[in-house]
């Protein structure tokens, strides 16, 4: 029988992490590399992914940052392709790149933020998904792939119905992709809680100095704002053989669940 430390154990595993430059990104490449995957970090903003995999190969990891856009196939078939020409496969992908700045009624939206929120969140993990199962295929035995969810996909929030008509499409992929691509590939989820990340706290309309306030208006049960950490740990336990035999779920990482 597998050890406990080994089931987690990442080790020879090639790990894309989408929008990894910073807030959970970051936090999912964190706990991926530490548990000794090889990584590849990637987002728009070069300068974010360049420090965030320099730290990580500072720390003793094999990392490397790749520039995308989720939003262009062609970039994210780049992106799995520059992964097994760096590492020699790949075998576990994150669609964690996403979020929504702007909350308001959806009768106020403007269309095109409807459309671009959709394009971030939605096609781009379906077109992640599937260029990452066609490389999972090829070069590896066996895979995983994550999709970061939110709360937002599955209930109502006044202000954010782009974003959760577009989580809630996420969280179908991942039931019906785990479907598909068993049982070579697993496919879950993750819906992180309140984590006070750049966009999160764009969207709520509250800085850095504000944290105490978020807090006293979520009522979180555990008593304190998630961590990337929380997340990054959440994720290694679906990524890793610990979860060999969990797929099409979503697990919620939300500080406890709320008395009704
Ligand atoms: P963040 O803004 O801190 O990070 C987002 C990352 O995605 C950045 O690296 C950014 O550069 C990248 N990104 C944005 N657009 C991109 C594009 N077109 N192509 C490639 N990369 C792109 O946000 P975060 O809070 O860390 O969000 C990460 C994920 O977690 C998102 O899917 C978000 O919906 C989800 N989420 C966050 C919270 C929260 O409270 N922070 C809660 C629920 C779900």
């Amino acid at each position: 029988m597998t050890q406990t430390p080994q089931l987690f154990d990442m080790t020879g595993q090639v790990a894309v992490i989408t929008g990894g430059g910073r807030g959970i990104g970051e936090g999912i490449a964190r706990s991926f590399s530490e548990a000794g995957a090889a990584v590849v970090v990637a987002a728009r903003r070069v300068d974010e992914i360049e420090t965030v995999a320099t730290a990580l190969r500072a720390d003793g990891g094999r990392a490397i940052a790749v520039t995308t856009d989720v939003t262009d196939d062609d970039a994210v078939e780049a992106l799995a392709q520059a992964a097994v020409d760096e590492f020699g496969s790949l075998s576990t992908w994150v669609n964690n790149a996403g979020g929504s700045p702007m909350r308001m009624p959806l009768s106020e939206l403007p269309r095109e933020e409807w459309d671009r929120t959709l394009a971030l969140n939605l096609t781009s993990v379906y077109v992640g998904s599937i260029t990452a199962a066609r490389h999972i295929r090829a070069t590896a035995e066996t895979g995983s792939i994550i999709n970061i969810s939110s709360g937002a996909g599955s209930g109502p929030v006044p202000g954010s119905a782009h974003y959760g008509a577009a989580k809630a499409g996420t969280n179908s992929l991942t039931w019906t992709l785990s479907a598909e691509l068993a049982p070579h590939i697993r496919v879950n989820g993750v819906a992180p809680g309140a984590i006070p990340t750049e966009v999160m706290l764009k969207a709520v309309g509250k800085n850095e100095d504000q944290l105490d306030e978020l807090l006293d208006e979520w009522n979180i049960p555990l008593g304190r704002l998630g961590t990337p950490q929380d997340i990054g740990a959440a994720c290694l336990y679906l990524a890793s053989n610990a979860a060999s035999w969990v797929s099409g779920e979503i697990l919620r990482v939300g500080g406890g669940a709320k008395p009704r």
